[in-house]
């Protein structure tokens, strides 16, 4: 077969640009260029998890085209959650390797498999670890995002059309992760898991809507649903949690209490409109009494971002009797109970949960790039490092340390 080799091919690129600078952007050409990579193998740089917790290894690997209702996409910046670091370490959860991982990410389509309509080559887009086929119960209803076919599957090493791998090196397959499989130059993802967004969206800043942020937003902005003037409590100040509080302040909440035990996020939580701080350590009484007579009968709403089954438990008791909402986000441990007197139910208040901030990716994420875009939405403030694709394990040490709440990976530099 044909291969494009991207690194090598990447110089003589760039001297077809500057010979074309006369008449066509640099855009124009290398869109050019790229489309003539199309059913053919890309070999590039991807960063490989060989064996959990050991560093990632920068290598070249070959990408496969992409098949019916694949695309292929040219990575242009990537950011490190959470959730990579977690099947990274892979304790607690099946270990797959050799893997690419990698979900939050902008970049723009190479080229696209049979079957593809909405989406061509030259395409802005974000990759969704969770997605959108348009045809399940859950697509066609108004209420849900959890879609039958491409659900999250955080166990699946392979595309879900023939279960196999479009990534090889030296001829021996590495398992794909969550679908997207980001911390490579080139990758291939179901389109159903790719968002089409404005192509005058900064990719750098955009790429952290892919997960993470869109999560925590969503879960204020679409389930909360705070009203001008509330408060809100928001569990958990980690980067999902500072996305709920930037959420509330979006709806205009008047008071937000950011609850964590750990003191040094209190700091970062100021920039992000959190007007108080409460941690539980620091109290003998229960958390949720605290925030009771601290607002007078309770919060109006309260978001739990952390996977703690107490702090769940407390963001649904510290809500107003009569009105107040508390949606959970965190993920909790697998033999977790969440144990609470009915009665906080017959007082009229509730419960919800939510996933992905209760967004459709194919259908919402478009809508919350152009927040950003109109800047009701900021998220500048969450992007705290960038780093070169060759430092990647730079990022995961930054995240480790809990010194970020964003890391970028900039894949040209
Ligand atoms: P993070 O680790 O950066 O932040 C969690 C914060 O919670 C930390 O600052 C920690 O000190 C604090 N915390 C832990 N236990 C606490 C307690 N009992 N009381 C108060 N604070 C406590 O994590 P993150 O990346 O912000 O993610 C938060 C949660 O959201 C995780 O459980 C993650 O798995 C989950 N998540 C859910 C979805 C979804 O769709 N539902 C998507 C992404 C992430
Ligand atoms: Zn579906």
């Amino acid at each position: 077969h044909i291969l494009f080799h991207y690194q090598l091919d990447k110089n003589h690129f760039s001297s077809l640009i500057s010979h074309h600078q006369a008449n066509k952007t640099k855009d124009q050409v290398l869109s050019l260029l790229i489309m003539s990579t199309a059913g053919h193998f890309i070999r590039c740089l991807a960063a490989v998890a060989w064996e959990a917790g050991k560093p990632l290894v920068m290598e070249e690997v070959e990408v496969a085209p992409p098949q019916k209702h694949e695309v292929r996409i040219k990575v242009h910046f990537t950011s490190l959650c959470h959730t990579d670091v977690c099947f990274w370490e892979a304790k607690g959860q099946t270990p797959l390797f050799p893997r690419i991982l990698g979900h939050e990410a902008g970049g723009v389509v190479e080229s696209v498999g049979e079957g593809v309509t909405d989406l061509q080559s030259g395409d802005h887009v974000l990759t969704i670890f969770t997605g959108e086929c348009g045809n399940c119960r859950h697509c066609h209803s108004e209420e849900s995002n959890m879609c039958d076919l491409l659900r999250i599957n955080t166990d699946r090493g392979g595309m879900i059309h023939d279960g196999e791998s479009r990534f090889s090196s030296n001829g021996k397959p590495i398992h794909h992760f969550l679908g997207t499989s980001t911390f490579s130059e080139f990758t291939v993802v179901h389109s159903g898991q790719v968002a089409k967004i404005n192509p005058e969206a900064p990719l750098d800043k955009v790429c952290i809507l892919s997960c993470g942020l869109s999560t925590g937003l969503g879960a204020t902005l679409n389930v909360a649903k705070p009203k001008r003037g509330q408060s809100v409590a928001v569990y958990g100040l980690g980067a999902v949690g500072l996305a709920a509080a930037e959420g509330a302040r979006i709806s205009g909440a008047g008071r937000i209490i950011g609850v964590d035990l750990n003191p040094n996020r209190f700091e970062e939580a100021k920039k992000f409109g959190v007007t108080d701080f409460v941690n539980p350590r620091e109290h003998d009484k229960p958390v949720q009494q605290v925030i009771i007579e601290m607002t007078d009968g309770g919060v109006d709403r309260s978001v739990e971002c952390t996977g703690s089954v107490q702090a769940m438990i407390q963001a649904f008791e510290c809500v107003h009797e009569g009105w107040g909402v508390a949606v959970l986000v965190g993920v909790p441990r697998q033999d977790d109970a969440f144990r609470t007197h009915p009665m906080n139910f017959l007082n009229e208040r509730t419960l919800k949960g939510s996933f992905f901030g209760n967004y459709k990716p194919k259908t919402d994420i478009p809508g919350v790039v152009e927040k950003y875009m109109n800047k009701e939405l900021d998220l500048d403030k969450f992007i705290t490092h960038t780093v070169p694709f060759s430092k990647i394990n730079e990022a995961f040490d930054y995240m480790s340390k809990g010194e970020c709440i964003r890391c970028i990976i900039d894949m040209g530099a």
